[in-house]
């Protein structure tokens, strides 16, 4: 469990000045591997901070995005999904129960930007899709 501490000293290396909302976000974020959705963000930290409105944790998200201390995956077509983690890893998407994993004994080759001509790639997403180790009832 990250402290309020830490949270902060983390906004502060991304060059992020440490208000309330942002704090709680981030923080939630770094406590909460689900890779949660603004709605679920916004509906886990509104009883702590009834002043919170929807459109704060979106524009705090895409702060936490712009200066890298998150990251956004798309890997639901619903909803934008958020992760604390911004280390390299891939993600499973479970179509049973909707739930995001994080994967990461991926081969480093799978990472590789690829030579493509006449274009410049600079990300690499892995992203599978299926059905989970528990709806699969392992
Ligand atoms: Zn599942
Ligand atoms: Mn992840």
């Amino acid at each position: 469990m990250k402290t309020f501490g830490d949270v902060h000293r983390h906004l502060i290396s991304y060059s992020i000045r440490p208000s309330v909302q942002r704090t709680a976000v981030m923080g939630y974020l770094m406590n909460h591997k689900t890779h949660p959705t603004v709605d679920e963000i916004y509906l886990a930290l509104s009883p702590e901070i009834p002043t919170l409105s929807k459109t704060t944790v979106y524009n705090t998200l895409n702060l936490l995005l712009e200066k890298g201390a998150v990251q956004m995956l798309t890997i639901d077509e619903k909803n934008a999904r958020f992760d604390a983690d911004t280390s390299k890893h891939a993600h499973f998407y479970c179509r049973q129960c909707g739930k995001v994993y994080d994967i990461f004994d991926v081969n480093a080759e799978m990472y590789k930007l690829p030579v493509i001509p006449g274009f410049k790639v600079d990300t690499v997403e892995i992203s599978y899709y299926g059905t989970c180790k528990s709806c699969l009832g392992h």
